[in-house]
This record gives structure tokens, C-alpha cells and sequence, in this order.
């Protein structure tokens, strides 16, 4: 990549200090209520950044597709109230635009978009001229020309604040994961592009909950920069990914566990376990 991306402790959403860097909340913004519920929750828990689809990318039509524009409101009331930054999905450039008319703090790129160029570089377009941190899913497929090609797209429009997500790719094999993770896809990333912070997002790999922490802890061993973690207050009755998210009592118990593992990984490298 030309341009040098700005460290994630400038970014203006993680101050603690702590490695990783939690970003949670629900799958879906389903309610305000709901939303202000879940970050209540989850601030208590130390979690600095804040996630909710306004926008779902469902497989089927029929599926709840998130209540859009309504939902970036209640994302503002949630900061307001926790002093937790927001963050949601962006798939069109409609969405940036009504992302930085509600003054969201960030947004990510999901695993669908990151896979359509024009969309990618349409999104880019939006964006161009703000300095908004942008997190990019990797694509369904293991394509990394795919992903670096998305970072380019966002870096070459000016934007300094890049980071990824790896959440797994879909896979013919026999797995109880949803989406595979495959480690040394975003460990040579990191080796490639100088500075790039990089997410592991435990919730999309898993698929089911009973495996999101074994995740996140291998995830944090490897020596990824942050988890982004699905986290709702009633996770059966979520509309949307009900069987991967997890409770805030269970995030809890995850980021204790996290806190007493010792990284074995220094200055922000990454490496296989
Ligand atoms: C999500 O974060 O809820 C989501 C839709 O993610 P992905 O793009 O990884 O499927
Ligand atoms: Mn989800």
C-alpha cells in the first residue's frame, strides 16, 4: 500500500491501553430499547467501542434486513449515555452518507461488500474527504487480493485510519465452525502492510456460541490488536445471528479470561501458536 495508515491508539476510539481492544454489541440494532440495553451492558464491562447493524445483509429477503437510517439515532443516544464510541456496517454509499450525517464514530465494511470491488470503491468515494476509521471484513472467499485491494481503495481516497477484521471464510470442509478462520492469512497481512491494526471478530467464525471464547482466546494468543464480539441481552431472541451471540454475563467471563492470559507477542506482531 502507498500511504501509511495512523496507529490505532490515534484513532480516537480506544483509550485504555489494553490489547486487545474490545469492540461488542448486538448483531443488529433491533429496538431502541434493545440497543440502549446492550450498551449499557456492555460499557459496564469496560467495552470502549460499540457495535449495531443498522443494515443487515441477509441471504434471504424474507429475513429482518435492520431498521437503516432509524437505528443511527439510537446508536447516538447509546454514546451519549456510556461514552461508548458507535460503530455499524456500511454496504453503499447511501449508508456512509447517512453514517456521517449522524456523526457515527466509525463504521465496518462487511464480509459480502468487501467481495464487490464497485461497491468497495463507491463506499471509498463516499468516504473521501472525512477521516472516519473504516474496518474491513475480509471477503467470504479466501481471496487476500480481494481484501488488500479494499484497503487500497479506502487508503488511495485519503483515509489513514484502516484496519481488518478476519471473520472467517466460507469453506466446503467439514468444520464445526461457520466460517473457517485460516490464522496466516491476517498474520502476513499485518507482515505486509506496515502498522495495520487487525481485528478478529470470534462471533462470525464461530457461529455458535459455545465457541466464540475458545476463539477470541486463540485470537488474542496469536497477538490480533482487538475482538469484535457479538453481545445481545437475549441472544435466542435475536433477529438476526441468535446462535452466535452471547450474553453480557458471558462476555464478561470471556474478557476476565482474557485479562489473566499472558500475550506471548510483542510490539504488535502477530504470530501462529
Ligand atoms: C456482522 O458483523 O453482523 C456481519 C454481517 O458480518 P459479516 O460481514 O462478517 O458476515
Ligand atoms: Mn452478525
Amino acid at each position: 500500500m502507498r500511504s501509511t495508515l495512523l496507529p490505532l491508539e490515534t484513532w480516537g476510539l480506544f483509550s485504555s491501553g489494553k490489547r486487545p481492544v474490545v469492540i461488542s454489541g448486538p448483531c443488529s440494532a433491533e429496538s431502541r430499547e434493545g440497543v440502549l440495553g446492550a450498551a449499557r451492558a456492555v460499557s459496564a464491562l469496560g467495552v470502549e467501542v460499540f457495535r449495531a447493524g443498522a443494515w443487515k445483509p441477509r441471504t434471504s429477503p424474507h429475513s429482518f434486513a435492520g431498521f437503516g437510517e432509524e437505528a443511527l439515532p439510537w446508536l447516538v443516544e447509546a454514546r451519549a449515555e456510556t461514552g461508548m464510541k458507535v460503530m455499524t456496517e456500511v454496504a453503499s454509499p447511501l449508508h456512509v452518507e447517512a453514517v456521517l450525517k449522524a456523526g457515527l464514530d466509525a463504521v465496518w465494511i462487511g464480509a459480502r461488500t468487501t467481495t464487490n470491488p464497485f461497491l468497495v470503491q463507491e463506499i471509498a468515494e463516499a468516504l473521501r474527504g472525512s477521516d472516519l476509521p473504516v474496518l474491513v471484513k475480509n471477503p467470504m472467499s479466501q481471496e487476500v487480493a480481494l481484501w488488500i485491494g479494499a484497503l487500497e481503495r479506502l487508503a488511495d481516497v485519503g483515509l489513514k485510519k484502516l484496519g481488518v477484521i478476519h471473520r472467517g471464510f466460507t469453506s466446503c470442509e467439514p468444520s464445526r465452525y461457520r466460517n473457517l478462520p485460516y490464522w496466516q492469512i491476517p498474520i502476513s497481512l499485518k507482515q505486509q502492510i506496515a502498522g495495520l491494526p487487525v481485528f478478529c471478530d470470534p462471533s462470525h467464525i464461530a457461529g455458535d456460541r459455545s465457541y466464540v471464547s475458545e476463539i477470541a482466546h486463540q485470537a488474542s494468543d496469536i497477538g490480533f490488536d482487538g475482538l469484535m464480539i457479538e453481545c445481545h441481552q437475549n441472544p435466542s431472541a435475536a433477529l438476526s445471528d441468535a446462535s452466535q451471540q452471547i450474553t453480557p454475563a458471558e462476555l464478561g467471563r470471556l474478557l476476565r479470561s482474557l485479562e489473566h492470559r499472558s500475550v506471548s507477542v510483542e510490539d504488535g506482531q502477530m504470530q501462529a501458536l
